[in-house]
């Protein structure tokens, strides 16, 4: 079985790194091919992108000191 790339489990271990931005630059790009290979986690991160669209929506509209705005809404920043 050919086993090039990133497996799921690891995909998804990195799945929240990735979001955060945590990962290094070979980390990510390992993450972001295997979810252009893999459908199954390609869903299950566009669905942990919505989550972090909408919490960044919800913190829209509440009344927060800026630099805490500004720390939280850079954590949830999901790469391009
Ligand atoms: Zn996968």
């Amino acid at each position: 079985m050919g086993c090039e790339g990133m497996t799921c489990l690891e995909a998804f271990k990195k799945l929240d790194d990735y979001l955060d931005r945590e990962l290094t630059a070979d980390e990510a790009e390992a993450v972001r091919a295997h979810l252009e290979k893999c459908q199954h986690c390609a869903e299950v991160f566009e669905f942990d992108a919505a989550v972090v669209r909408c919490l960044k929506a919800k913190l829209s509209r509440i009344d927060l000191p800026p630099d805490l705005m500004a720390q939280l809404t850079s954590r949830l920043d999901t790469p391009a």
